[in-house]
């Protein structure tokens, strides 16, 4: 067992209180919880993909490519051993690709440093560079079913409505991890952070929470108060749609490594065949625009620029 020292909160809900919430959410998740293939396991290396995928991703969107991606690379070793190219092709269709290379590094990083073994306390997972908070959070809960707070999005909102007298004015991350520990119920932290997860992502919802069907409704501060007001967003998986806005610089990342995926391995395109790819009208006055995508896609990882310096042979391709 393994816990975090976060920074104190100013109150902690009664005794009394957290084992009515402990008795009431647990109870509704026996019955109600979503069957998730992540659930199933416990798996470091599965839970680590279905969470980095979860992070800016919606669960329908990503079950199949759960599924794919296993089926692709079954191991940590299979995936260390990987190109990044191949790893950037297999993310298709989730966004926010650089999460692919992220999760490649991290791959081969436990591969060389610990032999393939992931660690095995919060601390170690909190130091692997690429992981993140977060991540290691929910590895160490999901994983390995240590006693740790796991607070994306949802469980954030949900804190925020059930104990809004505790929260009071209070909105940082690092309130939101203490009092997620205070109120964790010993020997069911696994289970408690899945259902608050649950809870935000079907009935608590930042929109259009569904107070009545709610099992906390009895021990809710917000409902007792009035309408519940939507809390801020937090870090951690999704709660939004992760469609790219057209016309955005998000899309057009997605759209030249879309077409960096539908060339061969080693091959680069040249910028004007990429950038007529991106937009019909492309033109000279467009290069300095690509070549801008291109360095931040460079940056984090997703290209390789080849023939840099201008002339014919300036082009770019997938890392090998
Ligand atoms: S009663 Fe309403 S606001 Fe409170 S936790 Fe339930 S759904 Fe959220």
């Amino acid at each position: 067992m393994t816990a975090t020292t976060p920074s104190p909160i100013h109150a902690t809900p009664p005794a009394a209180r957290r084992a009515a919430l402990h008795r009431t959410l647990l109870a509704w998740y026996g019955h109600q919880r979503r069957d998730l293939p992540w659930r199933r396991t416990r798996d470091p290396y599965a839970i680590l993909v279905a969470e980095v995928m979860l992070q800016q991703t919606q669960v329908d969107r990503v079950l199949p490519r759960y599924h794919e991606f296993l089926a692709r690379f079954p191991t940590l070793a299979a995936l260390a051993a990987a190109s990044p190219a191949d790893v950037i092709r297999c993310w298709s269709g989730l966004g926010y690709n650089v999460r692919a290379v992220r999760l490649h590094q991290v791959a081969r990083r436990i591969v060389t440093e610990y032999g393939g073994q992931f660690p095995r306390s919060l601390p170690a997972l909190l130091a692997l560079p690429g992981l993140g908070p977060y991540t290691a959070r929910a590895v160490a809960c999901f994983a390995f079913e240590d006693h740790v707070p796991v607070v994306d999005t949802n469980v954030r909102r949900v804190l925020g409505r059930v104990l809004r007298d505790t929260v009071g004015q209070a909105a940082g991350e690092r309130f939101f991890l203490a009092l997620a520990e205070a109120v964790l119920p010993p020997g069911h932290a696994y289970e408690w952070n899945q259902a608050l997860m649950d809870l935000g992502a079907t009935i608590c919802t930042a929109r259009k929470p569904l107070c009545l069907l709610c099992p906390l409704s009895q021990h809710c501060d917000a409902l007792r108060s009035g309408a519940p007001i939507e809390q801020p967003g937090g870090n951690g998986r999704s709660s939004g749609n992760g469609q790219p806005f057209v016309g955005s610089t998000r899309y057009y990342r997605g759209r030249i490594l879309a077409a960096l995926r539908a060339v061969g391995s080693d091959q680069a395109l040249d910028l004007p065949t990429l950038g007529r790819a991106l937009k019909a009208d492309f033109g000279p006055a467009d290069l300095s625009w690509l070549r801008g995508l291109l360095y931040g896609l460079e940056r984090d990882g997703l290209v390789v620029l080849t023939g840099k310096g201008g002339g014919d042979g300036e082009g770019v391709r997938l890392p090998h």
